[in-house]
């Protein structure tokens, strides 16, 4: 009986996981043979490859999807995908069944393992399932393994760390002990977290009213404190894995690792357990929105006259009327400025156009000029250094002046000395004078008022975005100042040495 000439995709994944692994290209070897003598023609196109995925962490597998969507077409482009193991085809034998019987069934396409038999008859598929369920026993037992590894890794090298607030290491490899003015810190924070239902904002503002530090003597923040309240380390244990070391991003919750350490807990597990709950209960990860929609003309340009930091936005939802904003000092949200610098949107946005019609109306406005970036980089760094050139000179002249009064040195040379330093000084001081003088435009009001006026109509009118409008009034305003206390603003005006081009 002659056989009809089958077209063959491959799927070729390593799993990073298993010891006894074949590399891709040798896979693609074995598959390519197994194809030539089964008389199959491998399709160029359809030969799927996954690049460094491991077999239990397999949820994104693009090269895999592909050739599903390539199976289910209507070309029907092969009739056979080729695998090295089953175990590379799918993740456990539920994913498995569910894959191949639509394969078979909907677009006729067989999934054939070219290590394992398949056995034909009635127990074929039995035995099949047998060895996908071995694949899948397997490596659940070596993650096991490698689990077992790392924590054993972890109780051993865990300890190496910085300790955190609350520890200290007596000396190299040994196991933390309480430092207890700093572990009454900690308890504070669970106990009024947790006791008290005191927000992470208020407890980190109540702390640094106490003058407290962290464990790298700063402030505190939001983030510190809950990094403070996520870390099981105050409860005894100690936590693996969590952060990918080379991204630095948070791993799934589910690969973490955690176990009895060996150093002395300064909080009880329920508290510890109670303080999750309730972080849980309240954190919400923020939604990826547009920037379209989370953006105000404001964006950006406002700041707190008391600590000078940023005033963020914050979008309130109505169901009837369109959204609005609010504008929050950034510092006191975390903690670090004490006054609540605090406006809305229909306060805040009038008065700033008020600011920019009056600057118009009167014709003049005080701006500053913006050079070029680079340029003022450069300029910079050559300040920097005739300035530490300046200060060195006043050393030397210190030093003149004590070999003189030391009797070291005669008067005449002294006077030559000081001479000598002197003619330096006045050299340097003309040079820093150069530098730090802004060149002097020939008035240009004119140019700033028209800017002003523009940007203006941009502000008032219904055809442009938050955005844009946002990125015309950055444009010309560099910061708006706003004082809570007097309900005023500041605003600072500059003109582009070379004029920004408007990105509308
Ligand atoms: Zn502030």
């Amino acid at each position: 009986m002659r056989k009809r000439i089958l077209v063959a995709a491959l799927y070729i994944r390593v799993s990073t996981d298993k010891q006894e692994e074949l590399s891709p290209d040798s896979q693609k070897r074995l598959l390519l043979e197994y194809a030539k003598s089964h008389n199959m023609i491998v399709a160029e196109e359809h030969i799927y490859m996954e690049n460094g995925i491991s077999g239990r962490k397999a949820d994104k597998r693009p090269k895999f999807q592909q050739m599903i969507a390539a199976a289910k077409s209507e070309e029907h482009p092969f009739d056979v995908i080729l695998v090295w193991k089953f175990s590379r085809f799918a993740r456990n034998q539920e994913e498995s069944i569910v894959y191949k019987s639509m394969l078979r069934n909907k677009c006729h396409v067989d999934v054939v393992s070219i290590s394992e038999p398949l056995i034909e008859g009635p127990f074929g598929g039995l035995i099949e399932r047998i060895i996908e369920w071995m694949d899948e026993f397997y490596s659940i037992r070596l993650s096991g393994d490698v689990m077992r590894g790392m924590t054993e890794n972890a109780l051993r090298g865990a300890y190496q760390c910085r300790p955190p607030l609350g520890y200290r290491i007596p000396h190299h490899k040994a196991t933390p002990e309480i430092v207890p003015e700093e572990a009454e810190v900690v308890r504070m924070i669970f106990d009024k977290y947790v006791n008290e239902r005191m927000s992470i904002y208020a407890l980190t503002r109540y702390l640094n009213s106490l003058g407290l530090k962290t464990s790298h003597g700063k402030p505190f923040e939001k983030r510190s404190l809950e990094y403070i309240l996520q870390n099981p380390g105050y409860a005894g244990d100690i936590r693996w894995n969590r952060v990918n070391h080379e991204t630095k991003e948070l791993k799934d919750p589910s690969e973490w690792i955690t176990r009895s350490g060996h150093h002395p807990a300064i909080i009880s597990k329920e508290l510890f357990l109670e303080a999750q709950k309730r972080y849980q209960a309240e954190y919400h990860p923020k939604n990826a929105k547009p920037v379209e929609v989370t953006k105000h003309w404001l964006s950006g340009l406002l700041k707190c006259s008391a600590c000078g930091r940023s005033l963020s936005s914050c979008v309130v939802h109505r169901k009837t009327i369109p959204d609005t904003f609010t504008f929050q000092c950034y510092g006191y949200l975390k903690g670090k400025c004490t006054h609540n610098c605090y406006v809305k949107e229909e306060e805040i946005g009038p008065t700033v156009i008020a600011a920019l019609e009056d600057a118009i109306q009167r014709g003049n406005v005080a701006y500053t000029i913006k050079r070029t970036q680079s340029k003022d980089k450069g300029k910079n760094k050559e300040l920097d250094t005739l300035k530490k050139n300046l200060e060195r000179l006043a050393q030397k002249e210190a030093r003149a002046r004590e070999a003189y009064m030391d009797g070291i040195d005669t008067k005449e040379d002294y006077r030559k000395n000081k001479e000598r330093l002197q003619q330096e000084r006045v050299e340097l001081e003309e040079l820093i004078m150069q530098l730090e003088q802004e060149p002097q435009e020939a008035s240009n009001d004119v140019q700033m008022i028209d800017n002003i006026s523009n940007v203006l109509d941009i502000i008032r009118s219904d055809s442009f975005s938050a955005q844009q409008k946002n990125a015309a009034l950055k444009s010309i305003v560099d910061r708006i100042v706003f004082d809570r206390d007097r309900m005023h603003i500041d605003v600072y005006y500059y003109l582009a040495e070379t004029p920004e081009t408007l990105d509308l």
